[in-house]
């Protein structure tokens, strides 16, 4: 509703502030023919010149019908504009647009219902709130964006008579620096270097602007590569690609010169392949260090700016942060509590399951459990866990033989790879402890099969495995541009949604915070196989297959990802398009 009447508020200002207007013209019941002759002559009023009540509405005399109309129309142009540039520099355009509709519109109802002269209140609350916005804006935004910044004051003299010639040239030089500044390790920046070489400085407006937009859109890498005459943009949010620019050859070769140097690929001005790193404070979002690596694509060089990775910390939110739904967060802590059996995420490479293992150690009591955590590499450093390195010198076998030594209560392990591995583990699971592990399969009776084929005994994984939590990763839909659609009837039958109660809808449509692909960050989409007897069962019997496990498991112990990708359309955090894309691409 909220962010419909905003779309609806930004697209027709104009003819809002208009109809506004005559409006307030027809509530105030003010025709020309009921204005005494003698003040539309412009002669002083009488000294009692107002009604008590006309029939048909509010009496305002011409002057103050002129002047709340004024106020009014000041008042909802500026929160239209407030709206859109608050969607401009990516802050949340709804609050200030609302603290704007708030401080006028409670003036102007005054100015209207008690006295006209209460337009000064809208005056003076509506500036006190613009200045207030004015004020947070300008903290986040880049310099070059600044209200009334070197830049702006510069654009505001150019149309002033007489100094507009000296403005222009102030406009040139502000509009040329990087909008960013980059350092290198060394702590020379991209400008020490355009002092030296100023003919790089297009190129150089190109690479900062490029490191802004990445870093305000949490995007985790950009190439920048030849495509036929040009160079294109590409830039990779949430998993997926997108074309964000295309640009002249010789401006994207001074970028990739300019970020040579700043890294160190540069030798006697030529580049050479490579990688560096330098870093940035990008508004909003904070300090960044971005890897720089110089390839080459097609005989020519292209560049890979490499972001961080935004959703390292996830977990720290728990599972509720993540969008498990409370009933399977409901059911993993009791699998947690019990302190026995095997907890298994499962999804492909890249659907954030290491995430999950991480937010589900979160439900164990670290203070009074022992937990030993067997890994290739470290990638997150946990309180009170105690971690074993696997390498090329530290088998499986011999570490798993000092963490059975250690007898510790919880055993997390991001994969198990071999028949050893999975037959030391699950017997863990069965008897002594909780496993929590994670599987590369598609979804929970497809992890079962693969666990019994490679511990080569299903009884084991019976016995072991409490329950699967299978997932993907779904693109939310930006806040700050989706638009509310009334959903299709056909569509809530397919999906089996009560029409009575379809939630609410949106679509994604794109904006400057999106990279114009109407979606921002991501969010899981998780589905749960308890394995209660019949399920033990099926896995047991020979020529097991997921479609038998999943009859086995029938509706009370199966939720699919898909069940839970629909309750998240209806709760307008993504689209059936996006929960299809993902689900299908296997
Ligand atoms: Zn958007």
């Amino acid at each position: 509703m909220v962010p419909a009447l905003w779309s609806g508020i930004r697209k027709h200002r104009r003819a809002l502030v208009l109809v506004s207007l005559l409006l307030l013209a027809a509530a105030s019941g003010v025709s020309m023919a009921q204005v005494p002759a003698a003040v539309a002559a412009g002669a002083p009023p009488p000294a009692v010149p107002v009604p008590a009540a006309q029939p048909g509405g509010l009496y305002l005399s011409s002057f103050w019908l002129g002047f709340v109309m004024v106020t009014s129309a000041l008042w909802l142009y500026l929160t239209s504009w407030v709206c859109d540039d608050a969607r401009g520099v990516g802050m949340n355009a709804p609050t200030y647009a609302g603290a704007m509709i708030a401080a006028g519109g409670f003036s102007t109802a005054l100015a209207l219902l008690v006295h006209a002269a209460f337009g000064f209140l809208t005056l003076v609350l509506v500036a006190g709130t613009l200045t207030g916005y004015i004020i947070l804006r300008n903290r986040v935004a880049p310099e070059r964006f600044k209200f009334l910044g070197p830049l702006h004051r510069a654009q505001i003299l150019a149309r002033v008579p007489l100094v507009n010639k000296l403005a222009a040239a102030r406009i040139r030089r502000a509009a040329l620096k990087p909008s960013l500044t980059l350092t290198n390790a060394e702590g020379q920046s991209l400008n020490d270097i355009l002092t030296a070489q100023p003919a790089l400085s297009e190129g150089a407006r190109l690479l900062s602007d490029t490191v802004l937009r990445a870093g305000a859109t949490k995007t985790r890498k950009v190439r920048l590569q030849p495509a036929g005459e040009q160079y294109v943009a590409q830039y990779i949010l949430d998993g997926v690609l997108h074309n964000v620019e295309s640009c002249a050859s010789d401006v994207a070769l001074q970028a990739l010169g300019a970020v040579a140097q700043l890294v160190g690929l540069s030798k006697e001005g030529r580049l050479r392949p490579g990688s560096g790193e330098f870093e940035t404070d990008v508004p909003i979002v904070g300090h960044v260090k971005v890897g720089a690596q110089v390839t080459s694509s097609d005989g020519k060089p292209s560049l890979v700016l490499s972001l961080p990775d935004w959703t390292a910390d996830l977990y720290r939110g728990g599972l509720g942060g993540l969008g498990v739904h409370d009933a399977v967060i409901k059911r993993l802590r009791s699998a947690v509590q019990q302190q026995k059996g095997t907890v298994l995420v499962c999804g492909p490479a890249g659907s954030g399951t290491t995430t999950t293992l991480y937010a589900i150690i979160g439900l164990v009591d670290i203070f009074t459990t022992d937990i030993a955590m067997i890994e290739k590499k470290s990638e997150h450093e946990l309180e009170h866990v105690r971690r074993w390195a696997l390498s090329e010198e530290h088998s499986f076998s011999a570490v798993y033989d000092e963490v059975e030594r250690e007898g510790p209560q919880v055993i997390v392990l991001g994969g198990m790879e071999t028949r050893e591995q999975a037959g030391a583990l699950l017997t863990f699971g069965s008897k002594d402890g909780l496993l929590l592990t994670v599987a590369k399969a598609p979804d929970g009776p497809e992890s079962l099969l693969h666990l019994a084929s490679l511990a080569q005994d299903p009884a084991l994984v019976g016995n072991s495995v409490t329950c699967v939590v299978s997932q993907r990763l779904v693109r939310k839909l930006c806040t700050s541009c989706r638009e509310q659609v009334e959903p299709d009837p056909v569509l809530l039958k397919k999906l089996q949604v009560d029409p009575a109660d379809p939630g609410v809808w949106f679509k994604p449509v794109g904006c400057e915070v999106c990279l114009n692909c109407g979606y921002q960050g991501r969010t899981g989409i998780f589905g749960m196989l308890i394995l209660t007897d019949p399920v033990k069962d099926a896995i047991r019997k020979a020529g097991a297959t997921p479609a038998s496990i999943r009859q086995a498991a029938g509706h009370a112990a199966f939720r699919t990802m898909y069940q839970d990708g629909v309750s998240k359309v209806t709760a307008g955090i993504t689209t059936p398009d996006e929960v299809n894309r993902v689900l299908k691409a296997q």
